[in-house]
């Protein structure tokens, strides 16, 4: 391997990078003059835009994750904008895809979702791309977050079929047959021991919940109830160690607890829950 390689891929390992070579070619791949893919030992360093990707691996040296800086997260079937105003779409999340999917079997039916903290857009629009004929309310409280999902949006050409509000909950006064959120949902504890990469690059409005956590599950549980359909559901993402406190809240709300999902690493993630 040429010096270039070598020198740069020990500036990533030097502050250990996890998997420096992949972020190398990433980044290489982001300021290539070239069409053709670049691979580490091919290199050809008059195909770099070095001025470009020194700026590149400068970011990532200060730990910003690859997709902040190649604005681009994949999460179920899409690639999406990404920037620093929304949190990264996570696979954990495309949990609330697939329990969407399971529980309703009929992909043509004519029915609507609110999606509460869209950020990026991501659920909302692997949503109205399972379900071709959702009606589909997508709502933030960051204008930064409607942004993106905007653009994310108009990208995807769902323009007809979800809207976005820069809205609270509190101001929600239609009712969803099926409602979805993956809130801020980290401890003031959990927040403090995040890694940089997710501190500094990653909306703190997105990620804190508050001294236990809990708080937007206690906000959404006395709202939820009066905007859902008859037989609506409610599905949700929670934090590793809240199914209990968030299974009891929602019960002293009137929502009927149907089942819980584990991730990848079997960490219970997913909520389902019905109006009673
Ligand atoms: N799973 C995220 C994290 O640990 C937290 C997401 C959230 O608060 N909604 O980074």
């Amino acid at each position: 391997m040429n010096n270039f390689i070598l020198s740069n891929l020990n500036k990533l390992k030097q502050i250990s990078i996890p998997n420096p070579e992949i972020d190398l070619r990433v980044l290489l791949n982001y300021s290539k003059y070239v069409k053709n893919e670049i691979i580490l030992s091919n290199i050809n360093i008059e195909h770099i835009n070095l001025k470009k990707f020194n700026k590149f691996l400068n970011r990532r040296l200060k730990h910003e994750p690859i997709s902040k800086i190649i604005n681009k997260k994949s999460f179920w079937k899409d690639d999406f904008y990404v920037n620093r105003f929304v949190l990264d779409p996570r696979p954990e999340t495309e949990g609330i895809i697939e329990e969407s999917l399971n529980l309703i079997k009929n992909k043509q039916k004519k029915f609507t979702i609110l999606d509460i903290g869209t950020g990026s857009g991501a659920i909302a629009i692997s949503l109205s791309r399972e379900f071709n004929n959702a009606r589909i309310t997508a709502i933030d409280i960051s204008d930064k977050a409607i942004e993106v999902a905007n653009k994310n949006i108009k990208n995807k050409k769902l323009l007809n079929k979800i809207v976005t509000k820069r809205i609270s909950i509190d101001k929600i006064n239609t009712s969803f047959d099926l409602i979805v959120s993956n809130p801020p949902y980290l401890s003031k504890s959990e927040y403090k021991d995040l890694s940089i990469g997710i501190k500094n690059f990653e909306p703190k409005i997105a990620l804190n919940g508050g001294d236990d956590g809990l708080n937007f599950y206690r906000k959404l549980a006395q709202k939820i109830p009066k905007i859902m359909n008859k037989n609506a559901h409610l599905i949700i993402e929670i934090g590793e160690r809240q199914f209990n406190s968030c299974k009891e809240i929602f019960k002293l709300s009137g929502l009927n607890y149907i089942k819980k999902r584990q991730d990848l690493q079997k960490k219970d993630r997913i909520m389902l829950l019905s109006k009673l």
